[in-house]
């Protein structure tokens, strides 16, 4: 192959995240809109380990990742122990919980168990280099962006999935990896 034909060839995140075109949006978790009964129902409707946060749907912004078995407990514990947290409850990831009228139950602030951080590559980036990032780091899962905006999600399963299909498809690449 031409370098450049191989090149237009490469792989890219965009092509191994979760959702695919035909598939149902990326689950994610608002970071103080959702309540804690909502939160509750994506917790047992999907199997998940973990949900992007994002400022809003409508924006797509990343604000962080949240463990599946993190929300569980801190939901349980809540419930059981925090005064006020009820299914109506507001959930909020964000430093400033913004004020809810007087009426309204206890806010459930879960900052303490987002990651602020989790690790993220545009849609464009090459799975060569996704793939190194996940060797090197131990990555369990990787954020896909465009342009600043969540797209998808990369698990470490899917980049083993990967691996093993360009091993089947192109024999001479395990030579060089
Ligand atoms: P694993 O890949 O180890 O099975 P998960 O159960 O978290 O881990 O993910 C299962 C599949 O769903 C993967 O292909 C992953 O890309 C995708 N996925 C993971 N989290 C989400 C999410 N929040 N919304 C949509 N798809 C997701």
């Amino acid at each position: 192959l031409e370098a450049k034909e191989e090149f237009s060839h490469k792989t890219r995140a965009m092509d191994v995240m979760r959702p695919r075109k035909s598939d149902p949006a990326l689950t994610v978790i608002t970071q103080d809109t959702m309540t804690v009964e909502d939160v509750e129902a994506i917790v047992s409707s999907t199997t998940y380990s973990g949900y992007p946060v994002v400022v809003s749907r409508a924006s797509q912004r990343l604000v962080g990742f949240v463990l599946r078995r993190d929300l569980i407990i801190s939901i349980e514990n809540a419930r059981k122990k925090q005064d006020g947290i009820v299914s109506t409850s507001v959930i909020c990831f964000t430093d400033y919980c913004p004020p809810l009228p007087p009426s309204s139950p206890s806010v459930l602030k879960l900052r303490s168990i987002l990651d602020l951080s989790p690790f993220t590559v545009t849609d464009e980036t090459p799975m060569e280099i996704v793939v190194d990032i996940f060797r090197k780091l131990g990555l369990r899962q990787c954020l896909v962006t465009h342009n600043g905006k969540l797209l998808g999600i990369i698990t470490k399963k899917d980049v083993l999935k990967h691996i093993a299909q360009m091993a089947n498809q192109d024999p001479e690449s395990i030579l060089f990896n």
